[in-house]
């Protein structure tokens, strides 16, 4: 965890966010996170107790258990969050991804033949993932 508070902005502005990001990025290839996202979500931790946003922001009940949030004027991703759990924010919304690096892929058993992301550090599989997570089951819909 860096201890400097970064601060963030969505495509149009509208929306700022400054948060304590964690210093590693995780990406998911489960089936919400690549529908919502359009490719694997990338996602940095930040406490919630570090978070503040202001804004026009619109959220999705995209699971019994989690959220996501974009920016209603211009349509960018800008958090998952699992209920009472850490924000997981997009990189892209912080210059240089907050100086964070990925670190992980979740689901990496899911992900598309042509881009898998073959050789970064730690591959998740989706039976390895719901296992440590056991309230997650992919493609759960409310
Ligand atoms: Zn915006
Ligand atoms: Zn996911």
């Amino acid at each position: 965890m860096s201890a400097a508070l970064q601060h963030g902005r969505c495509l149009c502005g509208a929306v700022t966010v400054s948060a304590q990001l964690a210093d590693e990025i995780s990406a998911c290839f489960c089936d919400l996170c690549t529908r919502w996202s359009g490719s694997a979500m990338m996602c940095i931790d930040a406490p919630a107790d570090s978070v503040t946003v202001s804004g026009p922001v619109k959220t999705y009940r995209s699971s019994s258990f989690s959220e996501r949030a974009w920016c209603d004027r211009c349509g960018s991703a800008l958090w998952l969050r699992d209920d009472g759990k850490d924000y997981e924010f997009v990189p892209g919304l912080f210059a240089n991804a907050g100086g964070a690096r990925l670190t992980r892929i979740v689901y990496a058993d899911r992900a598309p033949d042509g881009w898998d992301f073959a050789g970064a550090p730690q591959r998740v599989s989706r039976a390895e993932y719901e296992k440590s997570n056991p309230f997650v089951r992919e493609g759960e819909m409310p």
